[in-house]
C-alpha cells in the first residue's frame, strides 16, 4: 500500500554529516504497490535544501525526463556548506555548489541556482514561501520535484530539519506563486501552471518512475559529490550500489527493474 511505501528508504542527512544522522532501513518491498508517475508534462524545477539531495534517487528520474526532452531546472536553497564537520563552510560552500553544477550535467539539466539560505537553519517562513515563489514564477515549472520533507525516512530516524522545511514550504510557494495578490513585487507574474509537487524518497510514496535506463547516470550524477562522500562513510560508503539497491527495491512497485519513488501532492 501506498503509505507503506519507500519505507525501506533512504534516511541520510545530506546537509550535515553531524550528530551520526546516517540511518538506512532495509528495502520492504512486499505489498508495496504504486502508480507510474505521470509524463505528460514538459518543465520540472527541481527545489531542494541542499547539493546531493536530488542525487540520492531522484537523479535517475531527471536523466530519464531530460533524455525525453523535458526541461529541469534546479533551485538550491542552500549550498550545503555546513555539511562537512572538518571542513570550514567558506571551503565547502564554493566546492559544493561546483559538485552540483557538474551533477547536475550528467543527468541533462544546466541551470541551476542558489538562494543563499544558511545550511541546517532554514526555516518554513514568508521569506522562504516569497523566494520559492519568485523560483517558481522565473521558470513557470509544471512540476516541482523535491525530495521528502516527512517528518522521518521511516522506522526509528528523524528527517533533516532542512529538508521538511523546504518541502512544506515548495507546497504553500505553488499555490503562492498562482496568486497574483501575494508577492506583487516580484519580477515576473503570477504563475499557476505548477499542478504537481512531487517527493523523492518520501515515506508516503504514491508513484514510481522506471529508471532501469538511467540509473547509472543518477550514479554518476551522485558520484560528482566527491568532498562530501570523501567525508562520509558508513553507509553511504558505496553510494553507486546503495543506489542500485534502492531502485532495484523499488523496480516491482510498477513491474519493471529499477524505479525511483515518489510521493505526489496536488496543491
Ligand atoms: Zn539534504
Amino acid at each position: 500500500m501506498a503509505a507503506q511505501a519507500a519505507r525501506w528508504g533512504l534516511a541520510w542527512c545530506s546537509g550535515s554529516l553531524l550528530g551520526g544522522m546516517l540511518h538506512r532501513a532495509p528495502p520492504k518491498v512486499s505489498a508495496m504497490e504504486l502508480e507510474v508517475f505521470p509524463e505528460d508534462w514538459e518543465r520540472g524545477l527541481a527545489i531542494v535544501a541542499h547539493p546531493d539531495d536530488m542525487e540520492y534517487g531522484a537523479a535517475s528520474a531527471v536523466a530519464r525526463w531530460t533524455s525525453q526532452g523535458k526541461d529541469i531546472q534546479y533551485v538550491l536553497v542552500t549550498s550545503g556548506e555546513a555539511g562537512i564537520s572538518t571542513m570550514a563552510p567558506e571551503v565547502v560552500g564554493p566546492a559544493r555548489e561546483e559538485e552540483q553544477r557538474e551533477s547536475c550535467r550528467v543527468v541533462g539539466v544546466e541551470t541551476v541556482e542558489f538562494l543563499g539560505y544558511r545550511d541546517g537553519l532554514v526555516e518554513h517562513n514568508i521569506a522562504l514561501r516569497r523566494d520559492l515563489a519568485g523560483a517558481i514564477r522565473r521558470h513557470t515549472p509544471e512540476v516541482v520535484l523535491s525530495i521528502n520533507h516527512r517528518d522521518s525516512w521511516g522506522g526509528p530516524s528523524w528527517n533533516h530539519a532542512d529538508h521538511r522545511a523546504v518541502g512544506r514550504a515548495v507546497l504553500d510557494a505553488i499555490r503562492d506563486a498562482a496568486n497574483p495578490w501575494l508577492f506583487t513585487d516580484l519580477d515576473h507574474p503570477a504563475w499557476d501552471g505548477a499542478h504537481m509537487a512531487a517527493f523523492g524518497s518520501s515515506t508516503s510514496a504514491t508513484h514510481a518512475v522506471d529508471v532501469t535506463d538511467t540509473i547509472e547516470l543518477g550514479v554518476e550524477s551522485l558520484l560528482c559529490h566527491d568532498l562530501y562522500l570523501r567525508n562520509l562513510g558508513g553507509d553511504m560508503a558505496n553510494a553507486g550500489q546503495f543506489l542500485r539497491d534502492n531502485a532495484a527495491a523499488t523496480g516491482p512497485t510498477i513491474g519493471v527493474a529499477m524505479a525511483a519513488s515518489f510521493e505526489i501532492v496536488r496543491p
